[in-house]
């Protein structure tokens, strides 16, 4: 399958240029435009946010609180560290959401929902009410799962699981990195954001250290067994970066006991590491608001209604992307961005009366290991009783050919031009 901007935008593509909605759906609802708000402008929320205000044709008043002014996707961030993009070019704004679609665009924290007044309160003060609200904050990272670290010694230990500074911060540190030093990552313990995430990141150090400091090491201390694409990795690790990678699986290292931010120092239950540069990612739960809001349950997510994504606790709510537990689904912009456009769907239908069809969900997660060396792993999801199932996938295979794998990377770059059209316009 090979995906481009035009192919993965086409759903979109009648609308694209419309300009400001104003037309007859805003005119056919007069003042009484339902109002829905969207809690986040990430893959998620800025998707929900822009399919709301563009298929409604403004007949829905759409509003989109979201604090900062740029977003810088996490997907393509490693290959930020790997030196095949720039920071820039992964940062994006909400500026066309805004002119070209009517969102209102509010630059603040969503600090409190009032349920039974369906209001959303503002870091800025003031309240914000909506008839149907989607909750789309991402992830909050639990920093005590790591003992010893926290949120200020991020800034020693950089985690990069929000991309933007932490990003920067994290490349800063591995291009002042000794000669033959340490890079040493903790990886998170499942369910956690991106499954592949952490060890095309392993890939992407590898890559740049390979060029700019070939003795170097680095050490993978993981919580878990076994890992996502595994055996593509390893043999992409084995293939390209010989010697430099060793991962560490929990029944080797006897598990993570404590780390150092001044020292650099990761204690395990066999040996203590000392890293020259330590990349944390800690163990991860449902974007805060979410939990001051009662969404979550014991998981620290959300539980959701396979065919809406509603909220198993309140039916006015919608909550996707990383923060909603979504069955078989993984933690990945492309399904947040899936599960956006079947919520949208649904609100639109209880709000206006339009049509509603079975919904339909699909990821793909590409992982680049090596210059034009890309691996994929995907499924497509049907909204079962229980839960959001898997119905088909699909997976690279190790020993594939050159020219599949190049073929393989460029559906990723286009991939990524469709799906940051489909979220800001
Ligand atoms: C290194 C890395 C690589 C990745 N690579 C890929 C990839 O290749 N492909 C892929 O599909 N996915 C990838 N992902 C995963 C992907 O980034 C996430 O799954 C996706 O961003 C989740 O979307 P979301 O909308 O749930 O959350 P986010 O995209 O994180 O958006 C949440 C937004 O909510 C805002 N917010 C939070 N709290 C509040 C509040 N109280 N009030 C208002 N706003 C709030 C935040 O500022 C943020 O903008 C990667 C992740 C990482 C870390």
């Amino acid at each position: 399958m090979r995906i481009t901007r035009r192919g993965f935008a086409k759903g979109a593509a009648a609308v694209a240029g419309a300009g400001l909605l104003t037309g007859m759906g805003r005119a056919a609802y007069g003042q009484a435009r339902p109002k829905v708000v969207v809690i986040g402008g990430g893959a998620g929320g800025a998707t929900a946010a822009r399919y709301l205000a563009k298929d409604s044709q403004g007949g829905i008043d759409v509003t989109l609180i979201e604090p900062t002014k740029a977003y810088y996707t996490c997907f393509f961030s490693n290959l930020y560290l790997g030196g095949f993009r720039s920071l820039e070019s992964i940062g994006h704004t909400y500026d066309k959401l805004a002119s070209d679609f009517g969102v209102n665009v509010v630059h603040d924290w969503a600090i409190g929902i009032d349920r039974d007044a369906k209001t959303v309160a503002l870091a800025g003060g003031g309240s914000v009410p909506y008839d149907k609200l989607v909750v789309a904050p991402g992830i909050d990272l639990i920093y005590d799962s790591v003992p010893g670290y926290s949120l200020e010694a991020s800034s020693l230990m950089p985690h990069a699981w929000k991309a933007g500074t932490q990003t920067a911060l994290l490349k800063n540190k591995i291009a002042a990195m000794r000669e033959g030093g340490t890079f040493a990552m903790v990886a998170p313990p499942n369910p956690y954001r991106c499954p592949p995430g952490p060890y095309e990141r392993i890939s992407m150090v590898a890559h740049l250290l390979k060029q700019s400091n070939p003795t170097a090491k680095i050490v993978v201390i993981d919580p878990k067994e076994a890992f996502s694409k595994q055996a593509l990795f390893m043999e992409g690790w084995e293939k390209h970066y010989p010697g430099m990678v060793e991962w560490l699986p929990a029944s080797i290292h006897g598990g993570i006991e404590s780390v150092d931010p001044q020292t650099g120092e990761i204690v395990t239950g066999l040996d203590t590491i000392k890293a020259d540069v330590a990349n944390i990612i800690p163990a991860q739960k449902a974007g805060r608001i979410a939990e001051a809001a009662g969404l979550t349950n014991e998981s620290g997510y959300c539980a959701i209604e396979p065919a809406t994504m509603q909220s198993k606790a309140d039916a006015n709510i919608h909550v996707i992307g990383d923060a909603c537990i979504a069955g078989d689904m993984p933690k990945s912009g492309f399904s947040a961005n899936s599960q956006a456009k079947v919520a949208a769907m649904a609100i639109r239908a209880d709000l206006t009366g339009s049509s509603k069809f079975p919904p339909r969900f699909s990821n793909t997660c590409w992982s680049l290991i090596a210059t034009d060396d890309g691996v994929k792993v995907g499924a497509r999801y049907e909204a079962g009783e229980e839960k959001i199932a898997s119905v088909d996938s699909f997976i690279s295979q190790t020993g594939e050919d050159a020219a599949l794998r190049k073929t393989t990377y460029e559906e990723s770059v286009g991939w990524y031009e469709g799906i940051t059209a489909d979220m800001f316009g």
